[in-house]
């Protein structure tokens, strides 16, 4: 059996989970940002209680896997730095390694999803690339069965990608970043933006230039579009960097389906560099299949992946 743990700004949640993949069990605790040394020994306590609701004593724990926010070195089994919780190099392995016989892996918590949907979809060789779509646009990129980690962990920033140069002021600093126009807070700034329609409603959210566009509102359909539109010209460059086997894309939003996917795989069959290409295969773009669990299954297969 394995262990995932998720870790975040707000709850670090830990899972146990079965060779095929399945969550047995699970448990949350809030994290304590403040500390790195606090935080190490939080996803040990949040392992230990995911483990007693498993009744699962330690010594049948073959790996566990931590996935969290900022730049992980797994070399090391570090987490090197994160911009909302105070790791300074903090040394998740040898705390766990010191506590409990089994291997230990840390990776970015997008690295992880990208993990944990790459075995949901059952895909063991081959290249895959996945992008989530939420506050913020992250990702991972598995290639031959390797995650591509770069020189320092921090490769797989697939947001911070410019698109227009000198357009909106991204949360890196940047302009023009494809995630201050891709993520859901751009979709949400698109709107408010637009006004009109928008403009009375308070409760603005990234569902509501969907719902606006279902019900044939031309601002939510314009708003709605353009911001697809954006999506997939960022997918369209990852398939060509990549040409992945598959490309999966992950957030709240993939709940939209085919309303989504449809017209990103338009795009892409009309603009990627491989289109028209007789007797070829192309890249299968698809809706994450896991949601939030992705987290917790991707740490718990990282020993998995080179
Ligand atoms: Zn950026």
């Amino acid at each position: 059996m394995y262990v995932g743990i998720d870790v975040g700004g707000t709850a670090i949640k830990a899972g146990v989970v079965d060779e095929a993949g399945n969550i047995v069990a699970r448990a949350s605790v809030d994290s304590r940002p403040d500390s790195g040394d606090e935080m190490v020994r939080l996803m040990y306590v949040a392992m230990s209680r995911a483990l007693g609701r498993a009744m699962l004593p330690r010594d049948r724990v073959t790996a566990v896997g931590v996935g969290s926010s900022g730049l992980c070195d797994n070399e090391r089994g570090v987490v090197v730095y994160s911009p909302n919780i105070a790791y300074d190099n903090t040394r998740v392995r040898e705390y766990f390694m010191e506590r409990i016989d089994a291997r230990i892996d840390v990776d970015n918590d997008a690295n992880c999803a990208a993990v944990g949907e790459y075995i949901a979809f059952g895909e063991n060789c081959g290249s895959f690339v996945f992008v989530t779509l939420g506050t913020g646009v992250g990702g991972g990129i598995i290639v031959n069965g390797r995650l591509l980690r770069g020189v320092n962990g921090g490769a797989g920033e697939l947001g911070h990608t410019v698109l227009f140069p000198g357009g909106r002021l991204c949360g890196c600093g940047q302009r023009g970043c494809w995630e201050a126009y891709a993520s859901v807070s751009g979709l949400i700034a698109d709107a408010r933006e637009k006004g009109g329609w928008f403009a009375g409603r308070p409760e603005l959210n990234g569902r509501t230039p969907f719902e606006g566009a279902a019900e044939g509102v031309p601002e939510a359909v314009e708003v709605r579009d353009r911001w697809i539109r954006n999506v997939a010209l960022g997918i369209n460059n990852l398939v060509n960097i990549f040409q992945p086997d598959r490309l999966v894309i992950g957030g709240a939003v993939s709940r939209e389906g085919e309303t989504l996917l449809a017209p990103i795989r338009r795009f892409v069959s009309e603009n990627a560099y491989t289109r028209g290409v007789p007797g070829i295969r192309q890249t299968e773009i698809s809706a994450a299949r896991l949601g939030n669990d992705a987290g917790i299954v991707g740490a718990a297969f990282l020993h998995k992946i080179k």
